[in-house]
């Protein structure tokens, strides 16, 4: 039996045209892009392919759309060896790093992939980009396929989506990954290293709070869909010149839950009182706050310098290597599933999905 996989359309230049008025590109509908792909009939497997009813640039991503993509997902889990995503590539790295945490003890891939020119596009990157995305999607051993989590697959190599963010907009080569290596290099060989793959683990804080309040606990070795996010959040940028005012409005907001920090190289940020008592005043009022780095690459570090310092004292989480996207993501969904700081803290620091070096 061949395996089967699940194409998902989501939008994105992948399935883009020129608007005859505008001349802006602007994504049309499915049919006509599979049309510019015959190649994917000779892979060695079925696809069955769905497509969102209105696809989108993925600039207009948000919670809804990705309910919609985790429910296609969800609902289609047990027919499926596998799925690919075709995503506009400006959000693939949020999105990626969303579906990792929606989809617990994931036991097969969800491979995100798209292009910077259009399918139809004589110098399109789209071709290869899909074509070898199916491919990794039905790679099998006797235990059954070997890649077990979220990623994305673009210009020949293949990452862990939650440690990913978009660096370039005009080279084919658009990702990268700066804190964990890539799960797969495709050349003449596709390989697959699979010393990197993910490997999942039961200790979830939504897998903990089942059975804390012992609702039914999941078979441990079952995929769990766990769409449920919290809006309630802001990224906040630092840099030199950053006011008291701007600083103040934003942990006043009201209903806010979570700020993650992008704070200086290894986590640092002024030392100014106003700052510090800013972030402390949040702290008190039960916003949880990480603090994660600006630079492309490397970690948080709190304690290093004296610029970091009083903002382990006052008690932010560290967000060790791990993407903004990736903590965006996670913040949301530990919002959902964790009750108290103590238990926010200790979640956010233990890598979930690979998505932190521990
Ligand atoms: N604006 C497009 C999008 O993210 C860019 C792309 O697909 O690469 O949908």
């Amino acid at each position: 039996m061949k395996p089967k996989i699940l194409l998902i359309y989501t939008g994105g230049t992948i399935g883009m045209m020129k608007d005859p008025e505008t001349k802006a590109l602007r994504a049309f509908d499915f049919s006509k892009l599979l049309v510019h792909i015959p190649e994917i009939k000779q892979l060695d497997c079925e696809i069955d392919t769905f497509s969102f009813d209105d696809p989108i640039d993925s600039s207009d991503m948000n919670l809804e759309e990705w309910r919609k993509l985790g429910d296609v997902i969800n609902k289609n889990y047990d027919d499926y060896h596998g799925f690919v995503v075709l995503h506009g590539s400006d959000t693939m790295s949020y999105t990626g790093s969303t579906l990792s945490f929606m989809f617990e003890n994931l036991t097969k891939p969800i491979i995100l992939t798209g292009s910077q020119l259009p399918i139809g596009d004589l110098r399109t990157d789209a071709k290869e980009n899909l074509i070898t995305s199916l491919q990794l999607a039905v790679e099998q051993d006797q235990d059954g396929p070997i890649i077990k989590e979220v990623c994305i697959y673009f210009e020949y190599q293949l990452y862990r989506a939650n440690r990913t963010a978009k660096m370039n907009a005009e080279h084919f080569e658009a990702f990268s990954s700066p804190n964990y290596p890539p799960l797969a290099i495709s050349g003449v060989n596709l390989n697959i290293d699979k010393s990197l793959l993910w490997k999942w683990q039961v200790d979830d804080p939504a897998f903990a709070k089942a059975k804390q309040e012992k609702t039914p606990v999941p078979d441990s070795n079952r995929m769990r869909y766990r769409p449920d996010l919290v809006d309630r959040v802001v990224v906040l940028k630092l840099f030199p010149g950053i006011t008291e005012e701007v600083v103040g409005a934003i942990c006043q907001i009201n209903g806010l839950e979570g700020i993650v920090l992008e704070t200086y190289g290894s986590g640092n940020a002024p030392t100014q009182k106003w700052f510090v008592n800013l972030l402390k005043e949040a702290l008190e009022k039960g916003i949880r706050m990480v603090n994660v780095t600006q630079c492309i690459g490397g970690a948080v570090a709190m304690g290093k310098y004296e610029t970091s310092i009083q903002l382990q004292k006052i008690g932010l989480v560290s967000g060790n290597d791990i993407t903004t996207e990736a903590a965006l993501a996670k913040m949301m969904y530990l919002l959902q599933h964790t009750d108290s700081p103590a238990s926010f803290r200790k979640y956010f620091e233990t890598s979930l999905r690979g998505e932190i070096t521990e």
